[in-house]
């Protein structure tokens, strides 16, 4: 299935030849700067490139999401965590905010200065006291006659130090839990508001600060949305602020290793280019399916959000998965380059720094394994909050067809024994988790359930997100595939990383299950006999060193 048009295509040849042009090459002074001038963003503004999926009447280019996946691929490619990070805050995780949920008189104020490049916004959650329990937040706001008087502090707050105004996250009403959140737009030259840099491991050129708040007089009208909805809006809006990091993420591991494969194949040792040692290669296959499957899935996710679908799980899957990816291929890419790689004369050492805060920022691995536990085990439910403005709200079809026909008629799936493979592989893994979630929800004999353990709910979290993820880059060829195109190398990957996948789950769930006297009784026994004899009869090796192939020899 294509996302892209020709609109698309050329939107992204005349962003990514401005970046190539206007950005790349300043972009070691911005970081040794440790911030990025406001005049670029005007240029970007200038040219249209910001503010694609706002409204015409600001500015924006009411254009359809897609645009914004090319805009975070383009930025992506920098290998500039830095730069990306300056805008995704403003166009996705603070904008936002007073987009849907603020008044027009707020709205004409900040969107066109936003859209132009003019006006830098920051988003105001976390604090010295409360990270990933958001609800525990204590920055006040008290309503005084016209206006609202805020006092506490905020910290890690990106484009803190140089930005024009913060979505402010604040109680209202200390009494109320999460219903006494809401949402304040604070301009950042206000009397009262002090700011200080903090310095980081990485993201050199993105300005990050702590900002206190002392009897801060800010007018009544900046509330955004109504007073206690706050903590919903936020738990909408962290799904833009998640997704967003999906197509920028990949679009930078997929240059780490373009750079790689570049350098390993001049570099030389023990007499032959290192991209002819058979670790080295496995390790290009290994890395390059597991990216290749996800960026199938964050096409998938960026997708449904375009068809304004909502998706906690899926977000947060995604999340998960791209960050921990990231700072993967960023220290194996490393590893690559040999003592090079540890320089700043090569681009592995910046993009080393950069991935780390993946994993911390917007939510940590921790706390998205939290939530994706939450719905696949307690069938937790999120819904959407109601925003002010029109949005499409689409059914798609959830089709999975080659799945269902792999389990119920597996005659009749696709006629390509690798992609018959990968599918049976992903059935298997889907099969074994559902297995296991019913087996962890039941009480045992002392009345207590295996799904109380944080560890366990983490695994199987971590495993289902892994699930989807391959369940989608199978499904993306099986569309691809009716339309008869050449797949042979990312079928390849898919019947690798589904192996793979299987073996892992297969493995994890029985260590999940505990002690059974024997075998034969255990609830996963066929699973177990059918995962063993697609794995002996599928020799990995093998299968690495022919998508090796297609990779560096091709
Ligand atoms: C460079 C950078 C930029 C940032 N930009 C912004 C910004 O613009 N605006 C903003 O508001 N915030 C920003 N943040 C803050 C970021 O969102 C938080 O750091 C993050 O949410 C984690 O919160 P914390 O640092 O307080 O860690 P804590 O919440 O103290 O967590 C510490 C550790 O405990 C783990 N933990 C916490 N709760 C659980 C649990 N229930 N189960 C298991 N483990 C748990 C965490 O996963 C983590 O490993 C930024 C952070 C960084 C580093």
């Amino acid at each position: 299935m294509g996302y892209f048009n020709e609109e698309h295509n050329l939107f992204r040849d005349s962003l990514s030849e401005f970046l190539e042009r206007e950005v790349r090459p300043n972009i070691e002074e911005w970081e040794k700067a440790g911030r990025i001038p406001k005049s670029i963003w005007q240029k970007m503004g200038k040219m249209g490139f910001l503010g694609l999926t706002f409204p015409q009447k600001y500015g924006g280019g009411d254009l359809d999401f897609f645009f914004e996946v090319i805009f975070n691929e383009e930025l992506g490619r920098l290998n500039s965590g830095g730069f990306v990070i300056t805008q995704q805050v403003v166009q996705y995780m603070s904008t936002p905010y007073i987009y849907k949920y603020g008044s027009d008189k707020l709205k004409e104020k900040y969107l066109p200065g936003i859209i132009s490049g003019d006006l830098i916004g920051c988003i105001g959650i976390t604090e010295p006291d409360a990270g990933s329990d958001t609800k525990n937040i204590q920055t006040r706001a008290e309503l005084v006659d016209d206006h609202y008087l805020i006092n506490g502090s905020k910290t890690f707050i990106t484009n803190g130090l140089y930005g024009d105004f913060v979505v402010l996250v604040v109680k209202t009403d200390t009494s109320a839990g999460s219903k006494g959140v809401s949402l304040i737009c604070v301009d950042l030259d206000l009397k009262g508001i002090t700011k200080n840099k903090i310095n980081k491991l990485g993201w050199h050129s993105s300005d990050t600060a702590e900002i206190g708040f002392d009897n801060v007089k800010v007018p009544k009208e900046n509330l955004i949305g109504e007073e206690g909805e706050g903590f919903y809006y936020l738990m909408n809006g962290l799904q833009l602020e998640r997704l967003c990091f999906l197509p920028s993420n990949v679009a930078t591991m997929e240059y780490a290793l373009s750079v790689s494969l570049d350098y390993m194949s001049q570099r030389r040792a023990f007499g032959r280019t290192i991209d002819k040692f058979e670790v080295i290669r496995h390790k290009v296959s290994h890395l390059s399916s597991e990216l290749e499957a996800l960026k199938a899935f964050s096409y998938y996710c960026c997708d449904l959000f375009d068809k304004g679908i909502y998706d906690v799980k899926l977000c947060s899957m995604g999340k998960l998965l791209v960050t921990e990816l990231h700072e993967k291929i960023s220290t194996e890419c490393l590893q690559f380059f040999g003592g090079n790689g540890f320089t700043e004369d090569y681009p592995m050492a910046r993009m080393f720094r950069d991935s780390r805060v993946g994993t911390i920022g917007g939510g940590t691995s921790e706390i998205m394994r939290e939530i994706i536990a939450k719905v696949i085990i307690d069938d937790v439910k999120y819904l959407k909050a109601k925003s002010n403005i029109n949005s499409k709200e689409n059914l798609i079809n959830f089709s999975t067809d080659y799945l269902n026909k792999e389990k119920t008629n597996p005659s009749e799936a696709f006629d390509n024994y690798d992609f018959s493979i990968a599918t049976k592989a992903l059935v298997i893994s889907d099969n074994t988790i559902n297995t296991t979630i019913k087996h962890i929800n039941q009480a045992d004999d002392n009345g207590s359930k295996k799904s109380s353990s944080q560890v366990i709910r983490h695994q199987i979290a971590q495993m289902a997100s892994e699930i989807e993820c391959y369940k989608q880059f199978v499904n993306s060829l099986s569309n691809k595939l009716k339309l008869t195109e050449n797949l042979d190398k990312e079928i390849l990957m898919a019947k690798l990383t589904s192996m793979q996948l299987m073996d892992k789950v297969v493995s994890q769930c029985f260590e999940i299950f505990g002690n059974y006297n024997d075998l034969n009784d255990h609830p996963l026994n066929e699973i177990f006999h059918t995962s063993k004899k697609i794995q002996i009869s599928n020799n990995k090796r093998d299968l690495h060193e022919n998508i090796a192939k297609f990779i560096i020899e091709n």
